[in-house]
């Protein structure tokens, strides 16, 4: 299984409940950054620069927990800011699985280690971590050195006291695909249980512009990641996969994945700001959805993330005959849990197939990468 089974049925039973009701708009995943305060300066962060002013402030487990019931989404991610550096998180955590909900939280991993006595393992909650390449790219990325070892040793310890786990890499202009594909094969031997991707999206307030991509740029990255990738457990959508290689329209849903902070309910989306309202029903009542998205809004032009994205097959409209069958697949052949100490190929990536991703591809093998490869396997070694 690609996903625990608890998620797929909560979300199942949430979505025919929705469907009975004959709900239109209405949120799957809950974006909840109780706090903008983090220990890194990454380059490619719009949050930090965006809430500036802020960046102290943070909610109470009381405002966070009414929020979730004000909006209801069957699915927290608990993003930010670093939420591992929020002082109540291990007790947040617990008000939520408290409602049954599944809760992805979003980390750079350094602080997991500390904080790991305050949660216990449950088939509902995963540490997300961030990484965007191998040491010297990651750390490069986050604008500091060691952040990729200390991240590791978060994740070895979490697996280590059976948490799930998964990784969550931003893909950039800049990003080499290869790389990529030998982090997931390094993390699989860890035991990591999928792995997430998303473009990057180009923040107003992030001045150093070149390092996100047009649509096109999107669609040819996707299509090289695909090939590459498909051997992993990815746990982005196919159906959303099949969006960032260019085969397939999807219409921006972005109340999907509202966003609730410091400062309320951020609208229009995740990354964009234009007003932040009091209630959840405030933010869909009172957002003029038809003014964005793709062709509608400057600002959305090269937008394909995945809070924008990745539920719009569900929400959106855009369902084509064969995509239930196309998402159980996807499920059923994906497996959680990696291959711990499993053996790398020489090339650092694992030999197994099947994430259920269509492509025009017959091998999965990733291409050496030569020199450049064989550093990162020393990397590899001594961690
Ligand atoms: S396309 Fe949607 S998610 Fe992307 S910036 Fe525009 S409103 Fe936000």
């Amino acid at each position: 299984m690609r996903f625990p089974l608890s998620l797929t049925a909560n979300l199942t039973k949430y979505l025919a409940g929705k469907a009975i009701r004959g709900e239109k708009k209405f949120p799957l995943v809950m974006m909840l950054e109780p706090l903008h305060a983090c220990n890194l300066t990454c380059t490619g962060c719009g949050r930090i620069r965006e809430y500036k002013g802020t960046i102290n402030e943070m909610l109470t487990v009381e405002q966070c927990i009414a929020a979730l019931d004000d909006c209801g989404a069957p699915i927290v991610s608990i993003c930010g800011g670093e939420p591992l550096i929020y002082p109540e998180i291990g007790r947040l955590v617990k008000e939520i699985l408290a409602r049954k909900k599944n809760i992805y939280l979003c980390t750079n991993g350094m602080f997991i280690r500390k904080r790991l006595q305050e949660f216990k393992p449950t088939s509902r909650f995963f540490f997300n971590v961030h990484l965007d390449g191998l040491e010297k790219t990651h750390d490069l990325c986050v604008e500091r050195d060691g952040v990729f070892r200390d991240a590791i040793e978060g994740i070895k310890a979490a697996k280590a006291a059976g948490f799930l786990v998964c990784s969550n890499t931003t893909i950039y202009k800049e990003t080499d695909i290869e790389e990529v594909a030998e982090l997931f094969a390094f993390l699989r031997t860890l035991g990591v249980d999928g792995n997430m991707l998303s473009p990057a999206y180009s923040y107003a307030s992030v001045q150093t512009k070149d390092i996100f991509m047009s649509r096109e740029d999107v669609h040819e990255k996707f299509q090289r990641a695909s090939k590459l990738l498909e051997q992993f457990n990815v746990i982005t959508s196919p159906i959303y996969m099949e969006f960032l290689r260019g085969e397939r329209n999807l219409m921006c849903t972005a109340w999907g994945n509202p966003t609730y902070n410091p400062r309320g309910w951020k609208g229009p989306c995740y990354l964009m700001t234009d007003e932040h309202h009091k209630t959840f029903g405030d933010l869909i009542n009172n957002t003029p959805w038809e003014k964005y998205g793709y062709g509608r809004d400057p600002r959305c032009e090269n937008c394909m993330v995945q809070s924008g994205y990745e539920a719009s097959a569900v929400l959106g409209g855009n369902h084509k005959f064969g995509d239930t069958w196309k998402m159980l697949q996807w499920q059923v052949s994906g497996r959680l849990g990696g291959r711990k100490g499993a053996n790398a190929s020489s090339n650092g990536a694992p030999k197994q197939n099947g994430n259920g991703h269509k492509t025009n591809k017959t091998s999965t093998a990733v291409p050496a990468a030569g020199a450049q490869a064989r550093e990162k396997e020393e990397a590899f070694r001594i961690l």
